[in-house]
């Protein structure tokens, strides 16, 4: 197991210091070390949606740019993509890329990803999904690096570098994902799956602006002032995940690697070059937590029953919702119907994947917890 991490202070996103808190960062973890002369590297940057940077829905600009000057600069030929939620083609993706601020990226050497294939893997290792549809730009590269965002998410609780990478399945087809993979656990261990599929040379999270509250497309942005690189994007994430307050045990992602000894079973067991205690913020907003392991429903029946009263489901506001289906087109389970410009969700039909609040461009769909939930909690603690 790599348990090595390296955090550093950026305070903003001038390109300058951004460049040297990436040099700063990858030093101790060997760097670019792996990069040779021509070869391809795919960085797969987090594009959810088309979003200003100064929203932080996104990797921010900078960062993605000043990654890529240091790749080019040793010689690689370096292609920066991802496939969003919506449809994976030229038209959907150039407008998501200029939105984003991509084309620094091209000033700075990069290509912007332009083949639109995709293919099917098999990944015998899978302890989830064996059977894997994966962006071709992604399968044909040398090398990955994986440059995520750390933000909060309304379904794995936190988005860093193994969330990242579910960009590689091909956009409208993850839906299908999440109707395949419905409980946390075995979400959290398709996702664990793709990333140990894609073995990222490289992972680098922007947490110098961090999301927080409703993410990852709704929420807040939280200044961190960190810029974080491992060589294991799971061990990047159980560092980034332990600043904004999280354990392995929060995150279905992170308890996923652990059981495969991944990532030791605590941040305080990563080798940091850094001192995430600096970086630590103890009021970072978070999702509210849906685990209902902890309460003790073991049976099946009683499992689905406290499934149905308890967990967290979307929550539609009506005075932000402004009818414009997003949210139904991303749907898996067909739960959304627009009527009278406002979007209803069938509780019977909704799965709880969240893609909806992820993709709400106005922020109407929250993540609610039931009052019984709440107040069960609150009598535990
Ligand atoms: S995506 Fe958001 S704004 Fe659009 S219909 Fe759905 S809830 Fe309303
Ligand atoms: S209503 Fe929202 S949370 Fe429910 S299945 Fe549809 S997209 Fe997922």
């Amino acid at each position: 197991m790599n348990a090595e991490v390296s955090i550093v202070r950026c305070e903003d996103y001038d390109p300058k210091r951004v460049r040297e808190a990436l040099l700063e960062a990858l030093a101790p973890i060997g760097g670019l070390d792996f990069v040779r002369p021509g070869m391809t590297v795919a960085v797969k940057v987090n594009l959810l949606t088309r979003a200003k940077p100064e929203r932080a829905v996104t990797v921010h600009p900078a960062v993605v740019a000043a990654l890529c000057a240091l790749l080019v600069e040793r010689g690689a030929r370096v292609v920066v993509g991802d496939s969003p939620g919506g449809p994976f083609n030229a038209a959907y993706l150039s407008a998501v890329y200029t939105g984003c601020g991509m084309n620094d990226a091209v000033r700075a050497g990069a290509s912007l990803n332009d083949d639109f294939g995709f293919s099917d893997v098999s990944f015998s290792e899978a302890v989830a999904a064996k059977e894997l549809q994966i962006t071709d730009y992604l399968l044909a590269a040398d090398a990955i690096v994986d440059l995520c965002k750390v933000k909060t998410h309304g379904l794995m609780a936190f988005t860093g570098a193994c969330k990242n990478l579910f960009g590689a399945v091909p956009g409208t087809r993850k839906t299908e994902y999440h109707y395949r993979y419905q409980s946390h656990e075995a979400f959290g261990n398709m996702l664990v799956d793709i990333a140990e599929f894609l073995k990222p040379c490289l992972s680098v999270a922007d947490g110098v602006i961090a999301m927080e509250g409703n993410g990852p497309s709704g929420g807040t942005p939280r200044f961190l002032g960190a810029v974080m690189a491992s060589k294991n994007p799971h061990a990047l994430d159980l560092a980034a995940a332990h600043l904004i307050g999280l354990n392995k045990d929060d995150v279905p992602t992170l308890r996923a690697a652990h059981m495969r000894g991944l990532i030791p079973e605590s941040a305080d067991k990563l080798a940091v070059y850094g001192e995430l205690s600096e970086f630590a913020v103890s009021d970072f907003k978070l999702i509210p937590k849906q685990r209902l392991e902890s309460w003790g429903f073991k049976s099946k029946i009683f499992g689905n029953l406290a499934a149905h009263v308890l967990a967290s489901r979307p929550l539609v506001y009506k005075n932000a919702c402004v009818g414009c289906g997003e949210c139904k087109n991303a749907c898996p389970a067909d739960a959304i119907a627009i009527e009278k410009k406002l979007a209803r969700i069938d509780r019977e039909k909704c799965v709880r994947c969240f893609c909806c609040q992820e993709f709400c461009p106005k922020s109407a769909i929250q993540v609610h917890r039931p009052f019984t939930a709440r107040l069960m909690s609150r009598s535990k603690k």
